[in-house]
């Protein structure tokens, strides 16, 4: 498909919006239709994060989280400019800290694990760590220093995407699609015709298309969102991140004080209820990174799903003429979401989608995952 098309996008959230976008300032004519339910997009931390993430066996991820990494600030600058709105886009870093002698060895396993992929990262004493982020606590021995990585609001950066994607000439639509079939998505009933349909409906998209069955599967994530009162001290000026004995939390600082601490990571459904045991863990772990966060406000406890795949890869590409995907980021959705805009466009123009991200991978083609 080369020609410019009546494109409908099935979902609303940073990837259904950066499609939009993308789409709508290339000349094709956009329709978003969104369910208005609990994105995980709203969710989110919203880091920008490959290098602080990266994780033994997960090197294609890594390659891809660093080109839609190296994307970001153009992209962000193009929707500042194209939606008038700010995304909030941080530009200090990521520190990595670990707080016991097992933390430690998790620590210098990224470590190594970034000096062999040949990734810059600088090693940080506690004196080092506290001189740049004094709120830090005396827990907190070592660390590591990831310069490079990013962070954006997220729901700042939402709500720049759907101004930027109307500017350009998206419609959009409430309501729940059914089903998305060559030429038409079903819409409560209702049979709207495209030429495009792209499925962008995270963790439901598997719902919406037999080559999607079984594919993608919610993750559960849990998020605290806090703010520093008057009396407390400052959040961090950077993420902070690290494992607390054993365990992942992050905090990502907001402006106007405020702070998102994360997150749970559960195969639990569809649940978004927030369970006290995750609240509890993640602020006793935050706590240990950052003592004076007891005395922040607790604004927000909430749940989001992140759209999993069999790889953590996300999956972009034709499902059958007519019908394209675009979802699976797991818990990368805004690193790549100017990656996979990119991608869908090239699609959309007659090119393939890169192999790490072809829906074609690891799949029988029959609507079954392998069990590869
Ligand atoms: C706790 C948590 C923390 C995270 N932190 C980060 C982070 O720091 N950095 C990062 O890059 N990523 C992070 N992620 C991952 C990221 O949020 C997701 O990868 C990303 O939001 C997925 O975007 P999406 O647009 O595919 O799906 P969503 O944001 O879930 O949006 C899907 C949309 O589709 C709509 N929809 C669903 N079904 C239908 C239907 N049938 N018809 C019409 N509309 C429908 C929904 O209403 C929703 O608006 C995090 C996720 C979680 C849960």
């Amino acid at each position: 498909m080369s020609e410019l098309s009546a494109v409908t996008v099935v979902g609303g959230g940073v990837i259904g919006l950066a499609v939009a976008w993308r789409a709508a300032r290339a000349g094709h004519r956009v329709r978003v239709i969104d369910a208005g339910e609990r994105a995980a997009s709203w969710v989110a931390g919203g880091m920008l994060a490959p290098v602080a993430e990266a994780t033994p066996g997960e090197e294609e991820l890594l390659e891809l989280g660093s080109e839609s990494l190296l994307r970001w600030p153009g992209f962000a600058e193009e929707l500042v400019r194209d939606s008038g709105r700010a995304t909030a886009l941080r530009t200090e870093g990521t520190f990595v800290v670990a707080v016991d002698e097992a933390d430690r060895a998790d620590l210098d396993r990224l470590a190594e694990h970034l000096a062999s992929l040949g990734r810059e990262v600088t090693r940080l004493s506690a004196r080092e760590l506290r001189r740049a982020e004094p709120s830090l606590g005396p827990g907190v021995r070592r660390g590591l220093a990831v310069p490079g990585d990013l962070a954006v609001d997220n729901r700042l950066a939402l709500a720049a995407l759907r101004s930027a994607a109307e500017a350009a000439g998206a419609e959009f639509r409430d309501g729940r699609v059914r089903a998305v079939r060559p030429g038409a998505v079903e819409l409560d009933g209702e049979e709207l015709r495209c030429d495009v349909a792209v499925i962008a409906a995270g963790a439901r998209s598997g719902e919406l298309h037999d080559g999607l069955r079984g594919r993608i599967r919610p993750v559960k994530g849990e998020v605290l969102r806090l703010r520093a009162r008057r009396s407390a001290l400052p959040p961090p000026t950077r993420t902070v991140r690290g494992p607390v004995h054993g365990r992942q939390v992050y905090l990502v600082p907001r402006d106007d004080r405020g702070l998102v601490v994360g997150a749970t990571q559960h195969d639990a459904g569809f649940d978004l209820g927030v369970t006290a045991g995750g609240v509890r863990d993640l602020l006793a772990d935050a706590e240990r990174l950052l003592p004076g966060i007891a005395e922040y406000e607790l604004v927000e406890a909430l749940a989001g799903l992140r759209p999993g795949t069999h790889d953590n890869l996300p999956l972009i590409g034709w499902l059958e003429p007519g019908v394209l995907v675009a979802t699976g980021h797991h818990r990368n959705g805004f690193l790549l979401a100017p990656i996979t805009a990119e991608a869908v466009l090239a699609v959309l123009a007659g090119q393939r989608p890169p192999a790490a991200v072809d829906p074609e991978r690891g799949h029988d083609g029959g609507g079954r995952p392998c069990k590869c």
